[in-house]
């Protein structure tokens, strides 16, 4: 029998095409780079990226032509998310918190023709300009008058824009057309580029926003506090338009209560790592009359969500968490914690115990667990392992690496340690470079913290293996006081000791001000683990 059903590509473009025709009206509000707070529409940035999309290809931007793109989360980052993909070419996303010598790296690297940059950003461009040859135009996100003195020949996207029509159709091809490319940040070696494809992003989406996952709905407000550059945005520049939501998007200043404040714009569901939600909680404690008028839903992911605040969103202020695990090389989203009716069914403290998981994966995302020597171990909830993943939106080998990324059956190892219960739910433990190794067993850093974090005065802790000669490492921990307070490290080791056995509570607790973090906000055990050398912990 052959094959008699339409042969309709999966392409990002039709995304947009769908919102601006069935959600035409919906908003979408920003906290924009100039300052002001802008407000649009989906058919607003669907003639945009149109318009977007007719410029590139005027300045010679070709089918598979890479635009590197360095931009906050605002409605022109939309914008461009469709206008660059819109005209055949691939959106790469760049982290501006990149150090110079990793972004030089992954712009020469993918080799990115144009770059696409906030205003306040070009400094960041400015400084690297003489290591990448492949730059031909620099376009600048800003309007003629608030365009910045540079040395450098720029150009003014909206000056570039005036002279489009927006009547352009969007390139065609094969959903398999590559379509963006986000680089890992590479705590160790060169970050390594990975390469979306239409088809990916949409199926990816998707899922991402079934009920079970993210679970949009037009009747929705998401407000995307992760930005855009990380970790493929979190599918959210796409779901949100699949699902007709209104956005809010944030712009450039992540302080709580310049996040409170857009928050109240109407949103229901937004999405960020657990550092900016602790931050919030932290203000929100101090500004005890300021409640969440409209939010309903938050995901966190990104590295583990403490207990304490699970708890906080949803007891004091109403807001379901939706604890998430994903990488870059997964599109991001592997797992989220929603619950299943066999959770639902739990008390209280069962439902909270779930919540430390993060969840379950959607359909399009298979996992495993094995042990070192490739052998599955059964979703007990009790054996760890090393977590694998599979299916049609995760990576299957770095740019330019030659090699694949997975073993012959597919499966790519995550890094990651982690346990699976019979109901499937994913309990991350580790990544496999930071589990500590103490007397042969294996301690959770990840747990460790999580225990830490719950005293009232510990903002951040960090739990790394020190090397012992008899125990081959035993667990620190790193602590960052909530300023202001000084807490004593008998009270937060016995709060861990409440939760572990007496050889898993960690020798010593070390305070700093502050922790080393990587590009994406997390914790770098890597340089933390240096500095700790130097002070004596070897
Ligand atoms: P980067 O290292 O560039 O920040 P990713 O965002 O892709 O890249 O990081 C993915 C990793 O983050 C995962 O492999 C896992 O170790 C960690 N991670 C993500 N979400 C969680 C979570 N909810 N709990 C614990 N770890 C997480």
């Amino acid at each position: 029998m052959h094959n008699l059903m339409q042969d309709w590509p999966l392409r990002v473009s039709a995304i947009l095409d769908h919102a601006a025709h069935y959600h035409a009206d919906r908003e979408i509000i920003s906290r924009s780079v100039e300052g002001p707070i802008t407000k649009t529409t989906w058919s607003g940035i669907h003639l945009q990226a149109k318009k977007c999309a007719q410029a590139l290809r005027k300045l010679g931007v070709a089918p598979g032509d890479v635009v590197g793109v360095m931009a906050w989360n605002t409605a022109r980052h939309l914008e461009v998310w469709y206008g660059v993909p819109g005209a055949g070419a691939v959106l790469h996303t760049l982290n501006p918190r990149l150090f110079a010598d990793q972004m030089s790296y992954v712009i020469d690297h993918a080799g990115d023709k144009v770059l696409m940059v906030d205003l306040d950003l070009l400094p960041l461009i400015e400084g690297i300009i003489d290591r990448l040859p492949k730059v031909e135009t620099i376009i600048v996100m800003t309007d003629r008058t608030h365009m910045p003195e540079t040395n450098l020949d720029v150009l003014c996207y909206e000056e570039l824009l005036a002279e489009e029509d927006g009547q352009a159709d969007w390139h065609m091809g094969p959903e398999t057309d590559a379509c963006g490319i986000c680089y890992t940040s590479g705590t160790t070696g060169n970050p390594k580029g990975v390469v979306y494809t239409h088809r990916s992003n949409v199926l990816h989406a998707l899922a991402a926003q079934s009920p079970d996952m993210l679970g949009l709905g037009s009747a929705d407000t998401v407000m995307p506090v992760v930005p855009l550059f990380h970790a493929n945005g979190w599918s959210i520049g796409y779901t949100a338009p699949m699902a007709g939501s209104r956005v809010v998007m944030p712009g450039r200043d992540m302080t709580p209560p310049a996040v409170y404040e857009m928050l109240e714009h109407g949103v229901t569901i937004t999405a960020a790592v657990p550092t900016i939600w602790l931050g919030l909680l932290g203000w929100l404690r101090d500004n005890s009359d300021k409640r969440f008028s409209t939010l309903d839903r938050v995901v966190i992911g990104g590295s583990s969500c403490p207990r304490a605040v699970i708890e906080t969103f949803q007891n004091v202020y109403g807001v379901q968490v939706l604890h998430a695990w994903g990488m870059t090389e997964m599109s991001p989203l592997g797992t989220v914690c929603s619950f299943k009716p066999e959770i639902s069914a739990l008390d209280e403290a069962g439902r909270l115990d779930a919540q430390e998981t993060v969840g379950h994966p959607p359909f399009t995302v298979e996992l495993k667990i094995t042990d070192d020597d490739g052998v599955t171990l059964p979703e007990d909830g009790e054996e760890q392992g090393k977590l694998w993943c599979r299916g049609p939106a995760i990576v299957g080998s770095y740019l330019h690496s030659g090699e694949s990324a997975t073993d012959a059956d597919g499966w790519f190892d995550t890094g990651d340690v982690a346990t699976i219960d019979r109901h499937g739910y994913v309990r991350i433990t580790d990544r496999s470079k930071d589990v500590i190794k103490s007397g042969g067993e294996w301690i959770s850093s990840i747990d460790l913290e999580n225990a830490a974090v719950g005293h009232a005065d510990v903002a951040e802790a960090a739990a790394v293996g020190i090397p012992h000669p008899k125990w081959d490492e035993r667990p620190i921990l790193v602590v960052v006081p909530v300023p202001g307070t000084s807490p004593a490290k008998e009270d937060i080791l016995s709060l861990v000791a409440a939760k572990f056995a007496k050889w898993q509570v960690p020798d010593d607790v070390v305070f700093v001000e502050e922790l080393p973090h990587t590009a994406t906000g997390k914790i770098s055990k890597l340089t933390l683990r240096d500095q700790l050398k130097a002070r004596g912990y070897t």
